[in-house]
């Protein structure tokens, strides 16, 4: 450790205010899922936290407003919560007791894990650069060197502009390709037939329904997806059914993953118990930032379940969270695709130095914190409280 970070740890530094910074992202092109208000989507909001020590050093976080099946989320509220009822919580304290605080965030607002996430996160970032050490080697440190990632394909109604898509990933370098399905069965059906045919066995393929068909629906659907071999279908019926997602693991040859049925420890501890899932989607947002997604993968790797890294809608801010939590992981992940929107679908970023994909992997972040910088300009052209 430098002289400098030894001297900035053995000051008793504490949090002096919490800062939040609302933004509008707009997409590259609009993005469709399986939800019955507003399935097609143009941009994403995104509360920005930021943390200031009496250092001066600040931490920062990022939760999304990005409501769908089994989130509630509006930015103004998210916003409110952190400013009215956090921010009194914590300053005054040290950002190193992130346990105790994120004890007590749960307690002064139960489950809100949207916004205790990018709170968490902002800790982490923070403690990180005062401690002159990458977020990763605060929670176990180096694991792996890079991170594989796949890419998540829209629904689109036009096959070909689908197949195109997919094929410029691939070119990329991706070859784990998730496609967004559950709005019709025929059309994700005839979707899948026309992938496998197109790029053979060159691709994982999996599919992600949103939650968005009945037992009804599904069943059959699975059935028939049997012979195109996906890696896995995620979340095939509402989150809430888990009886259903139990069955449909029970009754078809298809491996299921559970991502809005994924909320609390307590929801994972369900999804194994009643063997709902073999697998999950995780997200810092919905999960509660590193914090507790963290907590999660521990629990469902002692359940015998596998973790897909994922993430909603937002900027290299949470791409960064999730790539530290996979860098210090010491055992096997399914290849995610938390990196997707802010990689490849918005259309600017609030960070000077966006997250890169090459050849289907991300380097693990060495710089402290989560190794971000702010782009000021940027902020201030997408923030909407002005
Ligand atoms: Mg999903």
């Amino acid at each position: 450790m430098g002289a400098v970070a030894q001297a900035k740890r053995s000051l008793p530094v504490t949090i002096r205010q919490v800062e939040v910074i609302p933004v509008r992202i707009p997409f590259n092109s609009s993005f469709t899922i399986a939800t019955s208000h507003s399935p097609t989507r143009e941009s994403v909001d995104v509360l920005i936290v930021r943390v200031h020590s009496s250092e001066g050093v600040v931490g920062v976080g990022e939760t999304q407003a990005w409501r769908r099946q089994g989130s509630s989320e509006v930015l103004e509220n998210l916003a409110h919560l952190v400013t009215s009822l956090f921010e009194p919580a914590l300053v005054g304290r040290s950002p190193f007791d992130v346990a105790s605080i994120m004890s007590d965030l749960n307690a002064i607002a139960y489950n809100s894990l949207y916004a205790q996430a990018a709170v968490g996160d902002a800790l982490y970032d923070l403690m990180g650069k005062l401690l002159d050490k990458p977020v990763h080697e605060l929670i176990g440190g180096r694991s792996r060197d890079r991170i594989p990632v796949g890419f998540v394909a829209s629904i689109m109604s036009s096959r070909d502009a689908m197949i195109d898509q997919i094929q410029a990933a691939y070119e990329k370098g991706y070859r784990h390709i998730r496609v967004k399905i559950g709005l019709d069965a025929e059309h994700d059906l005839e979707n899948i037939r026309h992938l496998r045919e197109h790029f053979g066995n060159k691709i994982v393929l999996r599919a992600d329904a949103n939650g968005g068909m009945s037992y009804e629906t599904a069943l059959p659907l699975l059935r028939k997806l049997e012979k195109y071999a996906l890696e896995y279908v995620e979340q095939p019926v509402p989150g809430w059914d888990l009886e259903g997602m139990a069955d449909l693991a029970r009754n078809t040859g298809v491996v299921l993953s559970a991502d809005e049925s994924l909320t609390t420890d307590h929801s994972l501890i369900e999804i194994i118990r009643r063997r709902a899932a073999a697998m999950i989607q995780t997200k810092t947002g919905k999960n509660g930032g590193i914090h507790y997604t963290r907590q999660l993968w521990t629990i469902a790797h002692a359940g015998g379940i596998g973790i897909f890294p994922g993430n909603h809608p937002g900027t290299s801010i949470h791409t960064l969270s999730v790539a530290h939590l996979c860098a210090a992981w010491p055992h096997p992940l399914i290849t995610g695709d938390f990196q997707q929107f802010s990689v490849e679908e918005i259309t600017q970023d609030v960070v000077k130095y966006p997250v890169k994909v090459k050849d289907g992997y991300i380097e693990v972040p060495m710089a402290p914190g989560l190794g971000l910088e702010l782009d000021e300009d940027r902020l201030r052209h997408l923030r909407i409280d002005n």
